[in-house]
């Protein structure tokens, strides 16, 4: 007999898992419960909405009830789970004790917040991680009814792919942090520059080597203090300073976790009858926070759950970044490299991460180079073999 399944969240990973779940023709019911609207989406899509001039409504590719119906599965939105009883098998939702058979933690990552917000800035200092978060920003900067001034926190995929987006928009964009060049932890500080050069002649502010020292109301607008003593004022505020694996339900269980999220096995496991995958797991050591590996996880764990258990395997997948102002492609090495070995000038630039050996570990690469992505690819160690 197959055990009703219950999945906590409704992003890629849990929906994902559903659809793969039901390409294998299982039919066991299966209850969605999600904090968000529970509308089926594509995430990456975020950071390319301004450019295009997408409204929400159009990122939303299905409605909650729609993924209800096409995926014959019981969603319950804006529905937040509180606690996980082990020994009784429920979980907590207010007063609600609902019973689980097998249950899947597809909860997410959150964005962190490293600065105080006053009160006050609240409807101006965004931090954009969902559709929902998109709606509430989108619905701000359309009110503004001209190209809004958007002072953007952080260099990394996020708030790069953001800068690049809004700029193709119209916008006016200052991108500061507190590291050399953007994305140091895809690229090594060349490529980073070039990236940053990129942006400088598309008419972006860079505040790099400078980190934020608090927000404040300056008449209409935002005041961005800086370490150094310096000022941004801006219509809005997008703080993209890293996520977190949303780990605390778990953990609260006394299920296995880490600062690099809810541990599992390749079967994405935690406990027996207990699984998670997404953003939230750590896949024996390995938490990648990318669409390719947790569809792999949605596979696997859908072979694992209709009776063949199966292990994920991760391969070499380039982390693809949407700025088109500096096409940049990156696999970052699981260790620090011995070396980088670069080749390239201008925007055109080949980064190779070596080992003590010479052996090949990761690669970045930008502008016409990106090219040589797949032939990298091949030749450098899977992610999880
Ligand atoms: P999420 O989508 O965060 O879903 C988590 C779910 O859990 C939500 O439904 C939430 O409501 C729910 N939840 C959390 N806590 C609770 C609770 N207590 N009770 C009930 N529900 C709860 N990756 C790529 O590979 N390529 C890209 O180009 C790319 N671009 C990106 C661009 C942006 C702007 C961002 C933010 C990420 C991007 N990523 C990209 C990363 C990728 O989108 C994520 O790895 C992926 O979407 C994570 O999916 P998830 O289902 O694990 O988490």
């Amino acid at each position: 007999m197959t055990v009703p399944l219950t999945i906590v969240g409704s992003g890629m990973a849990g929906l994902g898992l559903v659809r793969q779940l039901r390409a294998l023709k299982d039919d066991r019911p299966i209850t969605v419960i999600t904090a968000d609207s529970g509308d089926g989406y594509s995430k990456p899509l975020l950071s390319t909405g301004f450019a295009k001039g997408l409204p929400p409504e159009r990122l939303a590719m299905q409605s909650a009830l729609e993924v209800a119906e096409q995926l014959k599965v019981v969603m319950r939105c804006h529905t937040r789970v509180e606690a996980i009883d082990l020994q009784s098998r429920t979980l907590r939702i207010g007063a609600e004790r609902l019973p689980w058979g097998e249950l899947v933690l597809a909860t997410g990552a959150s964005p962190a917040m490293p600065f105080r917000v006053p009160p006050a800035l609240g409807d101006r200092v965004f931090q954009i991680n969902d559709l929902d978060d998109y709606r509430a920003f989108h619905g701000v900067l359309e009110a503004l009814g001209r190209p809004a001034r958007v002072a953007i926190v952080g260099f990394g995929l996020v708030g790069c792919e953001f800068a690049n987006d809004l700029t193709a928009g119209g916008h006016r964009v200052a991108l500061v942090a507190p590291e050399e060049a953007p994305l140091p932890r895809l690229l090594p500080a060349p490529l980073g520059r070039a990236l940053g050069d990129a942006f400088s002649e598309a008419g972006m502010s860079l505040y790099s080597g400078r980190s934020v020292a608090g927000f404040f109301r300056q008449g209409a607008d935002v005041g961005v203090a800086l370490d150094d003593g310096n000022q941004l004022d801006a219509d809005l505020v997008l703080v993209a300073t890293g996520l977190r694996p949303r780990t605390a339900l778990a953990e609260a269980a006394g299920l296995p976790t880490g600062p690099a999220g809810i541990h599992v096995d390749r079967t994405l496991t935690a406990v027996p009858g207990v699984h998670a995958l997404g953003d939230v797991a750590c896949v024996d050591g390995v938490n990648a926070m990318y669409v390719q590996p947790l569809q792999a996880c949605a596979k696997a764990l859908a072979q694992t759950l209709a009776g063949t258990p199966t292990d994920v395997v991760f391969g070499a997948w380039p982390v693809l970044v949407k700025t088109p102002l500096l096409p940049v492609v990156a696999l970052p090495p699981a260790e620090p490299p011995a070396r980088w070995r670069l080749e390239g000038e201008g925007q055109d630039w080949v980064a190779l991460a070596e080992d003590q050996d010479e052996r090949l570990i990761g690669f970045a690469l930008t502008g016409r180079c990106v090219r040589r992505k797949v032939e990298l690819a091949r030749a450098a160690p899977a992610l999880l073999g």
